[in-house]
């Protein structure tokens, strides 16, 4: 996911590179432009992620790129690190170095939050095909938000990323959402997918050229902004707006659900406390209350027995009906 322009340091698919077909610990695959070298393990892997480039080989807005490239792909975990590189951020899934045309990505072992190797390939082709036609132009934002926009990596969980992004942080102009890619992982989800929505809508503005038109100016002025008013037909203020407001009235009322139930559980994080105290307050009331019923409910038990043992007239001793316990005129059962 991460645009590198320095060397690597160490060598990723050096060790394999001039081999002419494969060896009993690595395979290499050359067809079209593409170079694959992987370990033997992951020999399907390569040969399908190959098969992929060759397929889909262009690039919304882009001449067919024509550069040779290097996809690398390594066999574990401690390779992966060791191939990018000490400055990767830990959570790329993959990396691209346009200076090299060369691509690094996680084998077949990797751990699932690698993503499809497929939609990781594709984004890290977008970037070099990107530089290759506009060298360093793209800033960081255009850059992830074309590679993921050409991916088709939007889903649900962006929607919802940037949902739950909105609650939290406030809108980014495209120049601040740069310094988004170099923060943590949160921060860096919610900035790629700021920068998808940001490309995208740029693209929509003319469904007829894309991207094209606005990738011509931009590589003959150099300026983004002259690239946005010439295709577009609007400044770079205007189309600001314009993105923004599309981006809040997409997942605005999303983004207000998650804040009510943000606002909600915090609530809960206030409140439960007394509601707990509450709660303990009124145990002790209703234990209190179910105490003086059960000694008002013994009391009137023995009185009702006493009465039974002792007629109320001496006159009519011997008579065993019960008396009343309901006087005429009370308020009820007698309370004793
Ligand atoms: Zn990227």
């Amino acid at each position: 996911m991460r645009v590198a322009t320095f060397v690597l340091a160490c060598g990723c698919g050096l060790a394999v590179r001039g081999q002419a077909q494969s060896s009993p610990s690595g395979v290499r695959l050359d067809e079209g432009r593409f170079t694959v070298v992987a370990d033997r393990r992951d020999d399907r892997l390569a040969r399908t992620l190959l098969r992929e480039a060759l397929t889909s080989d262009s690039f919304p807005g882009l001449p067919r790129p024509r550069a040779r490239v290097l996809i690398a792909i390594a066999p574990d975990a401690a390779r992966f690190r060791e191939w990018i590189g000490p400055n990767a951020p830990e959570w790329g899934a993959a990396i691209a170095m346009p200076d090299e045309q060369r691509i690094v990505m996680q084998g077949s072992r990797s751990a699932s939050d690698a993503g499809d190797p497929r939609v990781v390939l594709r984004h890290e082709l977008a970037h070099l095909a990107l530089h290759e036609f506009l060298g360093g132009l793209p800033p960081r934002w255009f850059d992830e938000g074309y590679a993921s926009v050409a991916a088709r990596e939007w889903d649900r969980d962006a929607a919802f990323e940037t949902s739950i992004g909105l609650v939290w942080h406030v809108l980014p102009s495209r120049d601040l959402l740069d310094r988004g890619f170099s923060g943590g992982a949160s921060q860096a989800s919610f900035s790629y997918a700021i920068a998808h929505r940001v490309v995208a809508e740029l693209e929509a503005l003319d469904p007829a050229n894309g991207l094209r038109n606005f990738f011509r100016s931009w590589k003959d002025t150099g300026s983004l902004e002259v690239g946005i008013r010439t295709a577009y037909g609007m400044t770079g203020a205007q189309f600001d707006r314009h993105w923004q407001g599309q981006l809040r009235r997409r997942y605005g009322a999303l983004s207000l659900v998650a804040s009510l139930a943000l606002v909600a559980g915090l609530f809960g994080v206030l409140l439960g406390p007394l509601f707990v105290m509450r709660r303990r307050r009124d145990k002790r009331r209703l234990e209190v209350m179910r105490a003086a019923d059960a000694a008002s409910e013994a009391a009137l038990h023995a009185s009702a027995l006493a009465a039974l043992l002792a007629p109320s007239d001496p006159s009519e001793a011997g008579d065993s009906s019960v008396p009343p316990l309901y006087r005429p005129g009370g308020d009820g059962y007698s309370p004793v």
